[in-house]
C-alpha cells in the first residue's frame, strides 16, 4: 500500500494532508520574536516518514512556522506515524491486545484555547489523535472510550475499519499466542510469567523492537507567539488485557499542557506514570521556574520512589522498566529525560530535525 492509500483512510487525515500540501507550497515565514519555535517528540517522531519526505517533528515544525495552528501542525505530524505500518506502537499496525485486537488511545491539549480531548480503547480508526481533537472541538467532554468512541468517530465521518492489524502485527501476535498459549491458558500467574518471558525472548530475537513493548508518540510544540500545544497517541502496551488503558489518553499523565507554563508528555510504562500523574507534575514544576530537564528528572525520581513492589524491581532494587518524558516551557526551552540511559528524543528547530539522547536518571539496564 502506498502513502496515498494510507492517507486516504480517514476523512481527517485527508483534510490534514491537503492542508499540509497547500502549506508546503508557500515559502516558510518565521515570525520574528524572542521565542524560537520548537517541536519535540519521542524518538519515533524523527524516524517514520510513511513514504513521505518529512518525519513527524519536521512536518509539524514546518507547518507551525508557516502559520498553521500549533495543534493542527502537531497532529498532522503524528498522523504520519499513526498511518505508518512500520511503527508497531502507534495507530495502524500497532501491536494488538491479548485477543489480537488493536485498541488505540490518544489525547490532545490546546494551550491558548484551554481545551482538551481524548479517546481510549478505540478500535477501527487509524488516527485516534484526530478523534481526540474532534472530542475537543465538537463535544462538552474530555474523554470518550471504547464502543462509544468508535460510534462518535463514525458520526464525525471517520472511516471505521474491521481490523487495524497489518500482516506484520498479526504475525507477531500469532507468534506470541503460539508461545504463551500452547494448550489454552496456564494458571494466571504462570501465564503472566510465561508472557513476560516470551516477550523478552521475542525482543532478543529481534521480532519486537524493545521500544515497542511500550511505545507511543508524544509531540509538543511552541510557536513564535508562545502558543503551546501537545498530542499523545498510542496502541498501548503490547498484548494488554482487552480494555486496559494506560497513561497516554489521560490528561495529566500521557500529556499535560498549560499555555502559560509549558507542555510535557510521556512514553514508557504507563502504569508508573499514571500513578503519579507525572506530566502534570512536570508542568507544575516548570510553572514554579524549574528548567524542563530538572522538572523531568523530578518526575523520574517520583516514579522511582513510588516503585516498591518486588516484581517491578531489578537486582539493584531499582525500577525494572523504562519511562521517558519530553517537555518544553513557555520560553521554548526543552528537554528529554529517561529513567535509564539509552533513550533518545526528537526535536526540530531552525537547525532542522534531530534525534538526541535523553538525560538519564539511572545508569545500567532496567532488567539487570
Ligand atoms: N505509555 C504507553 C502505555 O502505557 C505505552 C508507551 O508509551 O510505551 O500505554
Amino acid at each position: 500500500m502506498n502513502r496515498r492509500d494510507f492517507v486516504r483512510t480517514t476523512v481527517g487525515a485527508t483534510l490534514a494532508a491537503s492542508a499540509t500540501r497547500s502549506l508546503f507550497a508557500q515559502a516558510p515565514t518565521i515570525m520574528s520574536n524572542s521565542i524560537k519555535p520548537v517541536v519535540i517528540s519521542s524518538a519515533n517522531g524523527n524516524k517514520f516518514k510513511n513514504g513521505g519526505e518529512m518525519t513527524c517533528v519536521h512536518k509539524a515544525w514546518t507547518m507551525m512556522t508557516q502559520g498553521a495552528d500549533v495543534l493542527d501542525a502537531l497532529i498532522a505530524g503524528v498522523n504520519t506515524v499513526e498511518l505508518d505500518p512500520l511503527d508497531t506502537s502507534v495507530g495502524y499496525g500497532g501491536l494488538p491486545n491479548a485477543d489480537g485486537v488493536v485498541q488505540l488511545d490518544s489525547c490532545c491539549m490546546h494551550g491558548p484555547k484551554k481545551r482538551a480531548g481524548s479517546v481510549a480503547c478505540i478500535e477501527g480508526v487509524r488516527t485516534p489523535s484526530l478523534v481526540a481533537k474532534a472530542v475537543m472541538e465538537h463535544t462538552d467532554h474530555h474523554l470518550i472510550v471504547g464502543k462509544g468512541a468508535q460510534n462518535f468517530a463514525r458520526s464525525m465521518g471517520f472511516k471505521i475499519e474491521d481490523d487495524l492489524n497489518t500482516d506484520e502485527s498479526r504475525k507477531i501476535w500469532l507468534e506470541w499466542k503460539r508461545r504463551t498459549d500452547p494448550e489454552h491458558y496456564l494458571d494466571p500467574e504462570q501465564r503472566t510469567a510465561a508472557g513476560n518471558k516470551v516477550m523478552m525472548e521475542m525482543v532478543a530475537e529481534g521480532l519486537i523492537d524493545r521500544q515497542h513493548i511500550y511505545g507511543t508518540i508524544n509531540c509538543d510544540g511552541i510557536n513564535s507567539k508562545g502558543e503551546i500545544c501537545g498530542v499523545t497517541t498510542t496502541s498501548g502496551l503490547a498484548w494488554k488485557i482487552p480494555g486496559r488503558v494506560g497513561d497516554s489518553p489521560i490528561l495529566g499523565a500521557g500529556l499535560y499542557v498549560d499555555g502559560q507554563a509549558g507542555a510535557a508528555g510521556s512514553t514508557g510504562r504507563g502504569e508508573a506514570n499514571l500513578y503519579g500523574l507525572c506530566s502534570f507534575l512536570i508542568v507544575e514544576n516548570m510553572r514554579r521556574g524549574m528548567h524542563p530537564k530538572d522538572a523531568g528528572m523530578d518526575a523520574c525520581r517520583r516514579i522511582k520512589g513510588n516503585t516498591v513492589e518486588k516484581r517491578l524491581l531489578n537486582s539493584r532494587g531499582e525500577p525494572n522498566f523504562g519511562v521517558n518524558f519530553y517537555m518544553l516551557n513557555a520560553k521554548g526551552e526543552y528537554a528529554g529525560v529517561s529513567m535509564y540511559a539509552g533513550a533518545s528524543f526528537a526535536v526540530c528547530t531552525e537547525a532542522g530535525p534531530q534525534t538526541v539522547p535523553c538525560e538519564p536518571l539511572l545508569q545500567g539496564k532496567p532488567e539487570d
